[in-house]
């Protein structure tokens, strides 16, 4: 069982501990290093994952690839398990990121740097370096596809045929994923100012983070939640937009509107937002059904990452390109944020011009 597992990794590591550090800087190239990503569930954490072993592996190291199957136990002994291994660094996307503290101290206690990787980890010094995109970016893309695709033009200054308010739906990802409030304070840094002046509604009145945020970015507790907000809120009304974080959710927001009857020439599905330019849901925004998602090119993220831990480990400068935004509760984690790109409809093409997929794949 994950118990019995997790207390013979502790008993393990509790020795390993004691035998101090095998950091050693200046070592040069070689070794193994950790890789604890969050889950299978969705592809994009899969190409994470498999680009990361295959760019550490050309660097000249070899890895330890783990997923936690989205179970902060399972991720917490498999950490456990790499510094007992000896590993030399770990990369970490927290299921948790305030579940980490205890393990990261015994990986501190071993001398083994950590990576924070897309997700920062909270609530310890014990994390050297963040690699990510800008995430409050992510949330503000999103906002904005909403706001120009309902043609709101200026907040507070209804455009052309938009006096009626427009109404829409608020979704936010899970609530122990750090990046999920800052792609929510995005979102509503550009939304806000339309919700106030009321050219945007949230008629379900569930407009708080507590309020909109999928537990495990789960596709079909975002369904059920949809499906009932059409029914106590919307009865002969329609809904306009929903902001959605991510393409898993969307995919359940989508079931719920359809079986409400939207995605008709006379009742059309909303405007639906996404993140991760999943292949699904690309293809998805073809048929015209989802209609933006926001590509994070995951091989850039495993290349930065790449980067960073070789440099960490040969005990070269690290670069990084903030210094200021992200601060973990313990201290501000040096982070490189690599920037994300609004895809729809009319630039999925980028997609196969970036060799992120196939033209056939799009098929
Ligand atoms: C990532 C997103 C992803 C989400 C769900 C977030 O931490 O930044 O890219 O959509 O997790 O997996």
């Amino acid at each position: 069982t994950a118990a019995a597992l997790l207390a013979a990794s502790l008993a393990a590591c509790g020795q390993e501990a004691k035998g101090g550090s095998r950091y050693k800087p200046d070592n040069g190239k070689g070794g193994t290093i950790g890789l604890a990503m969050p889950t299978k569930s969705s592809e994009r954490w899969i190409a994470d994952g498999r680009n990361m072993a295959s760019q550490f592996k050309k660097a000249g190291y070899d890895t330890d690839l783990q997923y936690g199957d989205d179970k902060v136990e399972n991720q917490v002994a498999q950490i456990e398990n790499m510094i007992t291994k000896g590993h030399r660094l770990l990369v970490v996307a927290a299921i948790n990121g305030s579940a980490l503290t205890d393990v990261l101290k015994r990986a501190k206690e071993a001398g083994i740097p950590v990576i924070s990787y897309d997700r920062l980890i909270l609530g310890t010094k014990n994390v050297n370096y963040y690699a990510s995109f800008d995430n409050e970016r992510v949330g503000r893309l999103q906002g904005q596809y909403v706001v120009d695709k309902l043609k709101l033009g200026k907040p507070g200054k209804p455009g052309e045929g938009a006096d009626e308010p427009r109404s829409i739906e608020l979704f936010a990802g899970d609530p122990d994923d750090n990046n999920t409030k800052y792609f929510w304070n995005g979102a509503m840094e550009v939304l806000k100012p339309y919700l106030d002046s009321g050219q945007l509604v949230v008629r379900s009145k569930q407009t708080r983070l507590t309020q909109a945020t999928t537990l495990k970015w789960d596709g079909g507790t975002a369904q059920k939640r949809m499906d009932d907000l059409i029914s106590k809120s919307y009865g002969d009304k329609r809904v306009d937009a929903v902001l959605s974080p991510y393409d898993g959710i969307s995919i359940g927001i989508i079931s719920a509107l359809k079986s409400a009857g939207y995605g008709s020439k006379s009742q059309p599905l909303p405007v639906i937002t996404g993140q991760d330019a999943e292949l699904a849901s690309v293809k998805s925004i073809i048929r015209g059904e989802q209609t933006q998602t926001v590509f994070k090119d995951t091989r850039k993220l495993a290349a930065q990452t790449v980067k960073m831990g070789d440099a960490v480990l040969r005990g070269k400068k690290v670069q990084v390109n903030n210094t200021t935004d992200y601060h973990n509760g313990e201290k501000t984690v040096p982070s490189f944020l690599l920037k994300p790109v609004s895809v729809d409809k009319s630039n999925t093409r980028l997609l196969v011009d970036e060799g992120y997929f196939t033209a056939g794949q799009l098929k």
